[in-house]
């Protein structure tokens, strides 16, 4: 494999943390900002607690561009050289999650948010490259809610749906043939060599910038449609933009006839992909509402982040990393999807987003908690 990463900087979890200004309901509210940070130090306090990430990024708000430089720039370049990579945004509803991966995004919008600068950078890159390789990019965009894979590429309505429509319209009796002709649930498979692959999902194949920012769009749009509420669905659901980029590079016969240079021999295939994970919100599921039904919803998001906590932690233990030790990736469908993204060979950033605001005091510290763990 062409280049190398040191060894160092793929095994750890990177944090960085991410405070977003008060924003106009917080300053209408009269909230205060409650967070210090340590001038010159990647150190935060709270009330009496302290806690130093890889990165601070403080509340007089730092530009997108400098978050993408630090924490995210590597990973996109180790995508190049065949090593896949997650970017996780981490954090309660309304801390900015959103706003920092740009998965709200819409054509013509804002260009803020990582992944827009994602997006600019690799086709920059693969500009650069083109002459020594043929590129290949493929994008998926997926939703996990509920423990269910939902594609966002592909707004069919899943079987299940369709047979209650059919029922409440008063049309037929939901027959099997209505519970069958929908799109299959996807499922997620171990290849043999451990890659972890969404059989039945959608993969776009994209040749520019403005066809990958489509997609971005056209996923973005499903996740906030699919809900009533605008916020609820996205507050409880994963979503995972995925960026794969295989390169096959070309040989080209020397002008001479002569036999071919190796001294630039690399790997003649490399494939690699890129997770951009917009989390749920971490928000206890006490206070997302008390009703049944949401409660439920609760308890499997926290099927997921608890998950994701668990393995990102038991990869930040060096000993029990050296022992080859249990990293717990089958307890939900996101930490299973992420698997091959997560550890091993592969580059993580984790960037929680927290509100400054006196008034999400005890969010932003559980935020804090979970981000000081999985370093
Ligand atoms: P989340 O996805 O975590 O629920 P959002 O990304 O939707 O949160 O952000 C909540 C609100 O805060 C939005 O109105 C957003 O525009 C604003 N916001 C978030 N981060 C920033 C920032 N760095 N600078 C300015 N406004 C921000
Ligand atoms: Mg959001």
């Amino acid at each position: 494999i062409g280049g190398s990463v040191d060894k160092d900087a793929t095994l750890a979890v990177k944090v960085a943390l991410n405070i977003r200004p008060l924003i106009g309901l917080e300053r209408l509210q009269g909230c205060k900002d409650c967070i210090t940070v340590v001038a010159g130090e990647p150190q935060v306090q709270i009330g009496s607690h302290s806690f130093t990430f890889d990165h601070v990024y403080g509340s007089t708000g730092a530009p997108m561009s400098v978050i993408f430089e630090e924490c995210v720039a590597p990973l996109v370049e180790g995508l190049f050289q065949g090593y896949n990579a997650t970017v996780l945004a981490y954090g309660q509803t309304g801390s900015g999650k959103t706003y920092t991966m740009g998965t709200g995004y819409t054509v013509g919008g804002s260009t803020e948010g990582v992944i827009p600068k994602v997006m600019e950078t690799i086709f920059q890159r693969v500009e650069t490259l083109k002459q020594k390789a043929d590129f290949q990019i493929r994008v998926s965009f997926i939703e996990i809610l509920k423990e269910e894979v939902h594609d966002l590429l592909d707004p069919t309505p899943p079987a299940t749906v369709k047979a209650d429509l059919t029922n409440a319209a008063g049309f037929g009796s939901g027959s099997t043939k209505a519970m069958t002709s929908g799109k299959p649930p996807i499922q997620i498979r171990e290849t043999t060599n451990g890659g972890i692959t969404l059989a039945g999902v959608t993969e776009t194949d994209v040749t520019s910038q403005a066809e990958m920012a489509l997609c971005l769009e056209q996923g973005s749009l499903c996740r906030a449609t699919g809900s009533t509420m605008m916020n609820t669905r996205s507050s409880r659901s994963h979503a995972i933009f995925t960026i794969t980029l295989e390169q096959r590079r070309k040989w080209e016969m020397p002008m001479d006839g002569g036999s071919m240079m190796l001294e630039d021999a690399g790997e003649d295939y490399l494939c690699a992909k890129l997770h951009l994970v917009d989390l749920a919100g971490s928000e206890r599921a006490k206070r997302t509402g008390a009703d049944g039904v949401r409660f439920k919803e609760g308890v499997h998001i926290n099927k997921g982040l608890l998950a994701l906590g668990n393995v990102i932690s038991a990869l930040g233990d060096e000993k029990k990393r050296k022992e080859g030790g249990h990293v717990p990736y089958r307890d939900s469908k996101l930490t299973r999807l992420l698997q091959d993204s997560l550890g091993g060979n592969s580059r993580t950033v984790m960037i929680a987003c927290v509100s400054p605001a006196d008034s999400n005091a005890e969010e932003t510290l559980n935020t804090l908690k979970y981000a000081n763990r999985a370093r």
